[in-house]
């Protein structure tokens, strides 16, 4: 068996998972992989039934949107129509997601950062190049001085805003797609009703069903590509979803059950709608002391959500605001200054490691 780890916190949730679920499949959603396709008149989607002429295959079909990252990894059994349907909700999947792409620096297909501007407005975040240092520079507006709080005594710094709006149950559409492009050809007819309902109209059992284990790791954890990671049961009578599928991207994790496999259904593993959110893991040990936020999201709304409250968090030593210099990038004068927070209307981040050259210095 593969030897996976997990965060301390989540060590009995993991034991508790690893009895039912045997080894996992993993896609890695990265730059240049070519999987093999089928003639497009062979093809047939997975979640409309349907093959040419009712249908067409002309556009390519990426099982990870390049809305996480510039990737190859393709299907051949996504047609252009489903295909459509889904860059609607990838959409507002990227409302969801806030700033974190611009943050991560995520580049999409056009090998650039998006830019983000929060839904009033209040924050915005790009890439920035300063005193010869590329980095993302994330900014308030004057007046709003919540947007950016910092602790001097702990060194925590809280970046808050307002996300643009999303419809939580299509948001829950696009990871529910990303577990079934991944899933083995074989196991798709006991799936089909939830698979028709990727594309249309729900059925208000999927609503009640509809959550998302959400874990928010440091930000210097973070997956380079994002990658999934598919677990299917071992007994196929265990009272637990035949598949549980967990996502990467950035620094966040998504974990959920793949909802109403017709097998478990007839076999009554349902019976007490006990879903399995699997704790995230990793193939490595995971570095010690790291803090991470646990939610269980509900995403069965169909209603728009809008002005959602979000907030980012990080942590610096405090002892690095000790006998700081004030720059002034205008008259290239540098002086000592006492840190204020209320004054700080930008953060300008750059990696570990990388220096601001001050002129003169
Ligand atoms: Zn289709």
């Amino acid at each position: 068996m593969t030897t996976i780890f997990t965060y301390p916190e989540c060590d009995i949730p993991l034991k508790e998972f690893h009895r039912w679920y045997g080894d996992p499949l993993v896609l890695i959603a990265r730059e240049g992989t070519l999987n093999r396709l089928k003639p497009r008149d062979e093809r047939i989607c997975r979640y409309c039934s349907k093959s040419e002429p009712d249908t067409t295959f002309k556009s390519e079909a990426h099982i990870v949107s390049q809305l996480l990252g510039k990737n190859d990894l393709l299907c051949d059994y996504e047609c252009d129509a489903c295909n459509r349907i889904f860059s609607k909700y990838e959409s507002g999947f990227v409302n969801w997601l806030g700033i974190t792409r611009t943050l991560i620096g995520t580049k999409g297909r056009r090998s650039k950062v998006p830019e983000y501007f929060s839904s009033t407005g209040n924050v915005q975040a790009k890439v920035n190049t300063i005193l010869e240092a590329e980095g993302t520079l994330i900014s308030r507006a004057p007046e709003a001085g919540e947007a950016i709080n910092i602790d001097v005594k702990s060194g925590k710094t809280t970046i808050q805003y307002l996300k643009r709006a999303y419809i939580p149950m299509e948001v829950y559409k696009v990871l529910l797609k990303i577990a079934f492009a991944t899933l083995p050809e074989d196991d798709i007819a006991d799936y089909q009703p939830i698979l028709r309902m990727l594309t249309t109209e729900v059925h208000p059992d999927l609503c009640r069903f509809a959550h998302v284990m959400r874990f928010q790791l440091p930000l210097d954890q973070t997956a380079i590509n994002p990658y999934g990671i598919l677990f299917t049961k071992q007994d196929s009578l265990a009272h637990c979803p035949k598949h549980c599928f967990i996502f990467y991207y950035a620094n966040q994790v998504y974990s959920f059950p793949l909802p109403f496999n017709i097998q478990d259904i007839r076999n009554g593993c349902y019976m007490d709608l006990k879903s399995f959110f699997p704790p995230p893991v990793f193939f490595e040990e995971v570095p010690e002391n790291s803090r991470i936020n646990v939610d269980l999201l509900p995403m069965g709304s169909l209603e728009k959500v809008k002005d959602d409250r979000e907030a980012v968090t990080f942590e610096f030593n405090p002892k690095d605001l000790e006998n700081l210099i004030a720059f002034d990038p205008v008259t290239g004068e540098s002086k000592p200054h006492v840190f204020d927070p209320e004054d700080i209307i930008s953060l300008f981040m750059v990696d570990k490691g990388k220096k601001l050259l001050l002129p003169g210095k």
